[in-house]
């Protein structure tokens, strides 16, 4: 399934896509950002334009890193190994890969993934967080 042209073709007819909404967003978003920055300069103070700084460097870091996600996602494509589990190296589900194209883990592996993820973040709580972890 993964090396038919046909799905080869339709994910990197999608990455591509994303790949030019995420460029071109970064762009509009600049230019509008300087003109907005001068106009609002005397009515906002410096901690309002602070906040706003962080998030969208935030929404800005997001979206490099899905654009990281997608770039692997296309050399995986070429490379001829997308739709493979990074663990097992079994066929990733189909609808799994159409929710998330970027997923490099089938279910069970996301899972069991997930899991040890949140042991680790229960027991990390339950050591800073003390008696408060019992009403949670
Ligand atoms: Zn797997």
């Amino acid at each position: 399934m993964t090396n038919s042209l046909e799905f080869k073709s339709k994910f990197k007819t999608l990455f591509d896509a994303e790949k030019k909404r995420l460029l071109f967003n970064g762009r509009v978003e600049g230019g509008q950002y300087a003109i907005a920055s001068d106009d609002m300069m005397d009515e906002m103070d410096f901690s309002s334009i602070e906040i706003e700084n962080q998030m969208r460097m935030r929404l800005r870091n997001r979206e490099v890193l899905y654009l990281k996600k997608i770039e692997e996602a296309l050399e995986r494509i070429g490379a001829g190994t997308f739709g493979l589990c990074g663990t097992c190296e079994e066929d990733i589900e189909l609808k799994r890969l159409e929710a998330r194209p970027t997923t490099t883990l089938c279910v069970s592996c996301k899972e069991t993934e997930e899991r040890s993820e949140k042991l680790h973040i229960d027991g990390h709580q339950h050591k800073s967080l003390g008696r408060a972890v019992k009403f949670a």
